[in-house]
């Protein structure tokens, strides 16, 4: 049987001929529903915000003359209607159904509802973006105890037809009437139905059962929805199909869709559409089938087609990982015809969309057709191979290839790896499918919420499902890994994986998972093997195994051959396909990206990063390494100036040895210096044991120590005795420090190393603070000038990180010749709300109460401390035009805050090392978004 050529019905339109005047395609005003197949579309990919990505695709490849089945998109628009007027529809939408469903009846030659001859329709819910599982599909829909009739006439298939039937009527009941069990721990009532069935009729399979059976199963499911519901299961087509457009329309507020926007930031107000589509059969025998493609290795993004097919399938029996499905390849030698005519689709769809498209697929009786494309989801290396293809093809222009590389995505190619060695000794006691690349080790749970409650307590979890549902996202958010003994390459757990940037391994059949017990069991050489919860596993993304334990893991090959130097780079392909897109990145950026680093080590790492300089160097890590600890404790237990300078004097070769290493790691490249800033009851111990300690090595009494530190205690250190306060009131704390740099400088240039000192004084608010400061560390310049008689350029400028400092910022650039943003300290003194403090309101304040769209200490607050920001910027460059503005908080990594540094024109942003490749591409996007 084909849906659009049968026995009973004349053959109607292939898809040549329009069966409607191909109209101008556009958004119309006052249209709710467009028409897609039969040769013409309504809409088109431009339309995704109208029609939803599935739609506007649907409505692309009928326009490309691609074989889908015809059917209409009900658009985004009325969602956000039914929402705004009390879940009721516009009022002519009716109407419109009406004449498109009746468009999709001529096409398909049968009849919404008819006996004889009956059009079945998918019901398919589609947001602007893809929302993997979040809405539930109907299928079959149209099917009664009449209709049924003609679909058994149609096919020559009883059996056939009422498979269909009961799979209708369970989703119905799944989907539209509420009856799908909240967790998959549950059981489905109509599986338990199907179980029973089988048990009576002593059969393994379900396709062992008869029509008869299958029958039976459909009248049993309808007595079940009423005895659960209430509600008789309706008979009616129309009531059917009104029914389920609400019901797409209403999981659309569905907990896991929210969860799902809310990890995406997917805005609540976008809405999803409704596509009503004529259905075709992938189930009506061994010549026909469904499956999924793409036209790239998603894993790897090597340029070849990459799916898997199910013969005698419907649906998302291929994703569901019920049965494990047949790698595309196989297609060649089952149905020739129909891979030939996928091949040939797959060039098409990557020369018209320029990018790599994931394809559903599904044949009747022999005859393909399309039924969804979207831009497939991928790894960032494969992100990096195609985008790097693809230019070299003349696809997509360079600047658009690095557009399409996703700053995130470069953290997985710096993500670490197995130890070989540990790996090799390690026993793989399973394989599945290396659904997402890198490795991890971690407790296993078998729950979601466990993960999210092992995850809170700081273990490392690999969540482990026999399949993933939408249900587990929070817990694969909070995992570091994921393992399912069912489902494909293309499974729900591989696509959400690859797009968290998770390891996964999916697919690892031989493990029997016990959720009950907390227990997976699993055979080898003859042995079985228990792994209960809260137990190490290992699992290896890249090549699927799955090992029993912990496995050391190292560095990644970018690392290895940038920081590590243990690999030569024409030995490591996807190092080298990083340093391609890195050109590019930093031929495309306006903006300079520096590095946090406090030792010479960290900066060489920097350097190999790409770092162009130190934006924030704190110096109080330098006072706790071996032998500084103690003299910065005299300094502190010091009574008086004197004393002070003594144990100063101690500090002063030591930090500037420090500062010389670095200048000669950086050689020549500008080091932001920031003066000590943390209060100092930091740097002395608390408990009663190491202050005796100090007492006796000072020679001086226990209780004196312990009299100092209650004098240093305060209430609020964060806004007490710190920052530049520390500098004004103990001027030779600066002194030392201004001298420790420039004879550092000094030395270094002595040694012949260029250097590029910048002085930050931290925490100004008031210019007369900064003026003070700056007096004194020009002085001390002044004075290592003559006495070595070396010119070293220098400047002194200030961190911009409490309001006063942002809203005087024009007084402060008079004095002031650098500015950095330190946004750690503006938004907490902005929000008024301390970061260490914050985990108990924070977490609901961005997920529940969407207060914040982001936590403003991971993303900027550009509402906020953006709008200071943006002040000060303006205020400081008309104070002094050249003015030199950058970023040192942790926001400084954040790409949609580099984003927002380069909007407000900073010239530099500054994180650390290892977040610099992220930072330079979120840079370059910037720069190319900006023009
Ligand atoms: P999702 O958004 O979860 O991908 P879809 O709307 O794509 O959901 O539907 C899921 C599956 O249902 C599809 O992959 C396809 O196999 C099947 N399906 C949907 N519409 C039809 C149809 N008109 N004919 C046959 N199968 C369909
Ligand atoms: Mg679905
Ligand atoms: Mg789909």
């Amino acid at each position: 049987m084909s849906t659009q050529q049968t026995k009973t019905s004349p053959p109607k339109s292939k898809g040549r001929k329009p069966a409607k005047p191909a109209a101008k395609k556009g958004a119309t005003p006052g249209k709710h529903v467009y028409f897609f197949g039969g040769g013409s579309s309504d809409g088109d990919a431009s339309l995704r915000n109208l029609l939803g990505g599935k739609g506007a695709n649907l409505a692309e490849m009928a326009g490309l003359g691609l074989p889908v089945p015809s059917g209409f998109t009900i658009s985004t628009d009325v969602c956000t209607y039914y929402y705004d007027h009390g879940k009721k529809y516009p009022p002519t939408l009716r109407k419109e159904v009406e004449q498109n469903l009746a468009e999709v009846e001529k096409v398909a030659g049968r009849k919404f509802g008819d006996v004889k001859n009956p059009l079945l329709v998918s019901v398919r819910s589609g947001a602007r973006v893809s929302m993997p599982g979040m809405m539930d599909t109907v299928l079959n829909l149209g099917l009664n105890d009449r209709t049924i009739e003609g679909l058994i006439a149609m096919s020559g298939s009883a059996r056939f037809a009422y498979d269909s039937y009961r799979r209708f009527v369970q989703m119905y009941g799944d989907v539209v009437l509420g009856m799908k069990p909240e967790s998959k721990d549950e059981s489905d009532p109509f599986e338990e139905i199907i179980e029973r069935k089988k048990r009576q009729r002593g059969v393994k399979e379900d396709t062992a059962l008869t029509a008869e059976d299958l029958k039976d199963l459909v009248g049993e499911f309808k007595k079940t929805i009423l005895a659960r519901t209430g509600i008789h299961f309706p008979e009616d087509p129309q009531e059917q199909l009104w029914g389920a457009i609400s019901a797409v329309f209403s999981s659309w507020n569905t907990d896991r869709a929210i969860v799902y926007r809310k990890l995406n930031d997917i805005p609540e107000n976008w809405g999803t559409a409704v596509n009503v589509q004529t259905m075709v059969f992938g189930n009506l025998g061994e010549d026909s089938g469904t499956g999924v493609a793409f036209t790239r290795d998603p894993a790897t993004g090597e340029n070849v087609f990459y799916g898997e097919f199910l013969m005698n399938a419907q649906g998302e029996d291929v994703v569901a990982g019920i049965r494990t499905p047949l790698e595309i390849s196989a297609l060649r030698k089952i149905d020739p015809k129909s891979f030939k005519q996928l091949l040939d689709i797959r060039a098409k769809l990557e020369k018209h969309y320029r990018d790599m498209q994931d394809v559903e697929f599904t044949i009747e009786a022999g005859r393909l057709y399309m039924l969804q494309c979207r831009v497939g989801k991928r790894t960032g290396a494969a992100a990096i191979r195609i985008a790097l293809d693809m230019v070299n093809e003349k696809l997509i222009p360079w600047k658009e290839g690095l557009l399409r590389v996703k700053p995130e995505q470069l953290s997985q190619l710096l993500r670490p790896t197995f130890v070989a060695a540990e790996k090799e000794a390690a026993v793989a006691i399973a394989k599945g499918l290396n659904a997402g690349p890198g490795a991890a080790t971690g407790k296993v749970a078998f729950h979601a919420d466990d993960a999210e409650a092992m995850a809170q307590k700081g273990d490392n979890v690999i969540l482990v499902r026999i399949e993933t549902s939408p249900e587990d996202i929070r817990g694969m958010a909070a995992a570091q890994g994921i393992l399912t003994a069912r489902g494909g390459m293309t499974s729900h757990a591989a696509l959400v994986a690859r797009q968290m940037g998770k390891v996964c391994v999916a697919g690892c059949d031989a493990l029997q998972i016990d959720y009950r017990k907390r227990t997976m069991h699993v055979v080898v050489g003859g042995k079985t093997i228990t792994i209960k919860e809260g137990q190490y596993i290992s699992i290896d993304g890249s090549t699927g195994e799955v090992f029993e334990g912990q496995i050391r893991t190292e560095p990644s090959e970018v690392v290895r051959v940038l920081v590590d130097k243990t690999l030569k780079p024409n030995k490591a392909p996807h190092y080298q396909q990083y340093a391609e897109l890195m050109i590019w990145a930093d031929k495309a950026r306006r903006m300079r990206v520096r590095a946090n680093a406090d030792q010479a080590d960290q900066c060489a790492n920097a350097i190999a990063f790409g770092a162009e300089g130190v934006g924030l160097c704190r110096t109080e890590h330098m006072f706790f390494g071996e032998g500084k600890i103690e003299p910065m404790r005299e300094m502190i237990l010091a009574d008086n100036a004197d004393e002070r300078r003594k144990a100063l004097a101690k500090l002063l070769p030591l930090q500037r040895k420090d500062f010389q290493a670095i200048f000669k790691v950086m050689g020549g490249r500008p080091v932001t210096i920031r003066l000590i800033d943390p209060p100092l009851h930091e740097f002395l111990p608390h408990d009663p044991k190491g202050q005796q300690e100090i007492a006796t090595q000072l020679g001086i009494p226990a209780s004196r120590v312990r009299e100092r530190i209650e004098a240093l205690h305060e209430f609020n250190p964060m806004l007490g005795f710190r920052g530049c306060r520390l500098g004004l009131i103990y001027p030779e704390i600066t002194e030392m420090q201004a001298r420790a740099i420039f004879e550092g400088a000094a030395r270094a240039m002595k040694s012949g190393v260029q250097v590029l000192p910048e002085v930050m004084i931290p925490l100004v608010g008031h210019v007369k603070e900064l003026e003070l400061q700056s007096k004194l560390v020009h002085a001390v310049a002044a004075a290592v000038r003559a006495e070595t008689g070396i010119k070293f350029k220098y400047s002194v400028g200030t961190m911009i990180e409490i309001p006063r400092g942002a809203i005087t910022a024009g007084e402060i650039a008079g004095v002031a010749e650098f500015f950095s943003f330190g946004t750690n300290d503006l938004t907490q003194t902005t929000l008024g709300v301390s970061r260490d403090d914050a985990g108990r309101f924070l977490v609901p304040y961005v997920a529940d109460l969407e207060i914040y769209p982001r936590d403003p200490f991971e993303s900027i607050d550009q509402d906020g401390v953006g709008q200071l920001m943006r002040w000060a910027v303006d205020k400081g460059r008309a104070a002094r035009s050249n003015l030199k503005l950058g970023i040192c908080g942790e926001h400084g990594g954040d790409p949609s805050s580099v984003i927002f540094c380069d909007q407000i024109g900073l010239d530099y942003v500054s994180c650390s090392p290892f977040r610099i490749p992220i930072a330079r591409l979120a840079a370059a996007h910037a720069a190319l978004q900006a023009k």
